[in-house]
């Protein structure tokens, strides 16, 4: 039998990557995640699955695979599926991303995790505060240039630039030859070399099979692609033409976007506050000599929400909070010095706007994806009433975490492979407009059927 792929989730849809890779008797997981609108027909914020059944109300309408021996037993109580010990060697993880490693802790925590450095220090943080998919698992931890065995696979995990740091794709070197990975990547951000060091890996191994995202792979691909460089420059300009307040919104782990708004406030003379969430994120990351993030409380002040008696009493706060009482910055604070502050405020948060008071004329900076399902449409238009509440312009910014169409087919002609199996996209079929001269078979995936390596 030669090695074999099964895609169960990023089929036919952006995010939810779940694959099996087996060869001979070895079995990987690769990524596990949640997808965007996973069970939406069935679950919301009113309908939520029960605990107190594991994973069998996933089970009933699909939206976990049934493979034996993968998930814990806690999953599995009160489930028609009986729990065994493990068969599935391990699990490999290319970033931190919840439509990648979203559905991780349904999984038996028997079976390792491996990632890439910098996301088990994303792990940590995250595992501190509101807790990890990944807890409970040995990590298993790589960076590039090292490779890994589990059972007859060797893989080679290699560095892509993404809108999360630590993101890898993976040459997978098999019994029968190599197949590759992508994981998500783009070419625009402050790091695109790292993706074209992952296409040459990849090339190097003539992979028989290439598994590649193309989120922005659709009919109507925007001739327009923003880069993160792009962001610094257009915020800077909206912060030094602004004299109220600026806040903005975006996604607390996006280390580049916390980057370019340090820059942007540094340049007009502002201060960058940010949640403790993300103060949290970035006192992990001075564990990475790799990464270079702003040191808080020096670069950066955090934000001070009142809890519980509301007087920022020690006992208010978790412990992992309260580290950062001595270097908050309060509602009150901001209101003094409104033209001095670029505040990070994720939509959750805008309530303590009823304390800030904003003056007039601030700049509001939507730092994210434009909403693209019926809970983001929602989401903005609360977002919207908010600034209009408040008199503040609205300004969208954002660089993609994702390539578009074109840097997609550049990727997909670098790796040259055999096979290229499109997932982590609406649109596989149009995967065919990077084929010209007819060099590689197009196979789009369906969930539950496994795709062989080809000879
Ligand atoms: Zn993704
Ligand atoms: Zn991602």
């Amino acid at each position: 039998m030669p090695p074999k792929i099964t895609c169960y989730g990023g089929v036919g849809e952006i995010g939810g990557n779940k694959f099996l890779l087996e060869d001979r008797d070895t079995k990987v997981i690769l990524d596990f995640g949640a997808g965007f609108s996973d069970g939406a027909d069935y679950f919301d914020s009113s309908i939520e699955p029960r605990s107190v059944n594991g994973a069998g109300d996933l089970f009933e309408f699909d939206l976990l695979p049934q493979i034996p021996g993968l998930y814990s037993e806690k999953s599995l109580q009160n489930t028609p599926m009986k729990y065994t010990e493990p068969q599935i060697d391990a699990v490999v993880l290319s970033h931190f991303h919840w439509d990648h490693t979203g559905r991780i802790g349904y999984i038996d925590p028997k079976i390792p995790v491996y990632c890439g450095e910098t996301t088990s220090l994303i792990h940590e943080a995250y595992s501190d505060s509101s807790g990890s998919p990944l807890d409970g698992h040995a990590i298993r931890k790589f960076r590039t240039g090292d490779r890994f065995r589990v059972g007859e696979m060797e893989f080679q995990p290699v560095h892509v630039d993404h809108s999360i740091p630590g993101a890898y794709g993976f040459v997978i070197h098999t019994s029968a030859g190599a197949m590759a990975y992508t994981g998500d990547f783009r070419f625009h951000g402050p790091a695109g070399s790292m993706t074209s060091d992952f296409v040459e890996a990849a090339r190097r191994a003539r992979p028989r099979l290439l598994l590649t995202e193309g989120t922005r792979v659709s009919p109507s691909d925007a001739a327009t692609n923003m880069s993160e460089r792009a962001v610094l420059e257009d915020a800077s300009k909206m912060v030094m033409g602004t004299r109220s307040l600026v806040f903005s919104t975006f996604r607390g782990n996006d280390v580049d976007r916390i980057k370019t708004f340090y820059e942007a406030s540094r340049l007009s003379g502002r201060r960058l506050v940010v949640s403790m969430k993300v103060a949290l994120l970035l006192e992990k990351l001075k564990g990475d000599k790799k990464i270079r993030v702003p040191r808080v409380g020096k670069d950066v002040d955090v934000y001070l929400r009142r809890k519980k008696t509301g007087k920022f009493d020690d006992s208010d706060y978790y412990a992992w909070e309260r580290p950062f009482l001595d270097v908050g910055v309060s509602a009150a604070d901001v209101r003094k010095s409104q033209g001095e502050v670029f505040l990070h405020l994720e939509a959750f948060h805008f309530p303590e706007l009823v304390d800030i008071k904003p003056e007039r004329g601030g700049t509001y900076i939507h730092a994210a994806t434009e909403a693209f399902n019926e809970e983001g449409e929602r989401e903005e238009t609360l977002i919207r009433n908010w600034v209009e509440h408040v008199g503040f312009r609205y300004a969208q910014l954002h660089a993609s975490g994702h390539a578009p169409g074109k840097g997609v087919g550049q990727l997909v002609g670098g790796v040259a492979a055999n096979k290229v199996v499109p997932i982590h996209t609406e649109h596989p079929a149009l995967f065919r407009r990077f084929d010209r001269g007819h060099r590689w078979v197009l196979e789009p995936p369906s969930r539950g059927e496994p795709i062989m390596l080809p000879p």
